[in-house]
């Protein structure tokens, strides 16, 4: 059985997928810890790395994704908690101004005002120098907040567009509780973990109400901004057959997983599944991976190396179908 994949953006044949889902979403969105998913390239580097062998630069690649979508879901978890579901709010949206393109991590409105974040999961000691960030034992790297005043100026440009005046409040977060920072300024614009409290409780304590104008800004925002995950992209080349075959943990992807009648337990970290759920966890990543192939029992159990019976795959598919 031979079937190869090879596309030149990972995530490219689900831009239509997301784009629709865009279309559809005609309400604002709402802060949800529940809403942020997982990118589709993420899912598919995690995946190979358990099959394949992936090389160490794309393990970094992934191991950064991963750190990123921990952190912006400790991030959303921090809104829920403190300031509830029902706030007007962008995640993970990108916007082009004049062919500068920026990317928000997060754009809560409180009051009439527009709170932009930019995320970050560093951990350990990090010493702020002149524009450098440097982990204590470790490399330098541009300072966040570089980052942060360059989205905060595309942002500015496309919101000019549209209305004359509108407050921003520009931040740096970093989620990390393990993050400590040498050397930091009263005047940058950093959230620092022992301080997320406090900036949140202050934003939870503004009773001002935001005007019709600004709920139809972000809106508008909302619209006229792309979805942050189809801009992710790394070539990508990968064949079915050069893939380990076998049932892996959803959670830790390992292969080490005892099955039972009708329950799957991860012996690495304790994850349990009903094995239909599992079944439909593989069939989801076959589908990822191998978007333009045709799912059959013998595929699907190919693709789990026989480790649970035809007739329940074959009932899933024909649930699925
Ligand atoms: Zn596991």
């Amino acid at each position: 059985m031979v079937i190869t994949n090879k596309i030149d953006t990972i995530g490219m044949s689900h831009t239509m997928d997301t784009t629709n889902k865009t279309k559809r979403r005609d309400k604002m969105d709402i802060v949800n810890t529940t809403r942020r998913k997982k990118s589709d390239q993420l899912k598919i580097l995690e995946s190979l790395n358990s099959r394949t062998h992936l090389a160490h630069a794309q393990q970094q690649y992934m191991i950064n994704l991963q750190k990123g979508f921990e952190g912006e879901a400790l991030f959303d978890k921090l809104i829920q908690n403190y300031l509830g579901t029902d706030r007007e709010c962008l995640q993970d949206r990108l916007i082009t101004y004049n062919g500068s393109t920026a990317q928000i991590d997060a754009l809560i409105l409180i009051g009439n005002t527009l709170n932009l974040y930019e995320v970050k999961n560093y951990e350990g000691e990090h010493q702020q120098l002149s524009g450098h960030f440097r982990r204590l034992k470790g490399q330098e790297f541009i300072c966040p907040s570089v980052q942060l005043s360059r989205t905060e100026k595309v942002l500015k440009q496309v919101l000019n567009q549209w209305t004359e005046t509108v407050d921003i409040h520009s931040y740096v977060i970093f989620v990390n509780p393990a993050f400590t920072l040498f050397d930091a300024r009263m005047s940058d614009p950093f959230i620092l973990p022992t301080q997320i409290k406090k900036h949140f409780e202050k934003l939870k304590n503004d009773q001002t109400q935001s005007s019709k104008e600004c709920i139809r800004l972000v809106n508008k925002l909302q619209s006229e901004s792309r979805s942050g995950e189809k801009y992710r992209g790394t070539p990508q080349n990968y064949a079915y057959e050069d893939m380990r075959k076998g049932l892996i943990c959803s959670n830790c992807h390992s292969f080490n997983l005892k099955l039972t009648q009708r329950q799957a337990f991860c012996r690495d970290c304790g994850a349990q599944y009903k094995n239909d759920t599992l079944l439909l966890h593989h069939i989801d990543e076959l589908t990822l991976l191998f978007p333009e192939t045709k799912l059959t029992t013998a595929l699907v159990y190919d693709w789990i190396d026989g480790k649970l019976i035809k007739r329940r795959i074959g009932r899933l598919l024909q649930n699925l179908s």
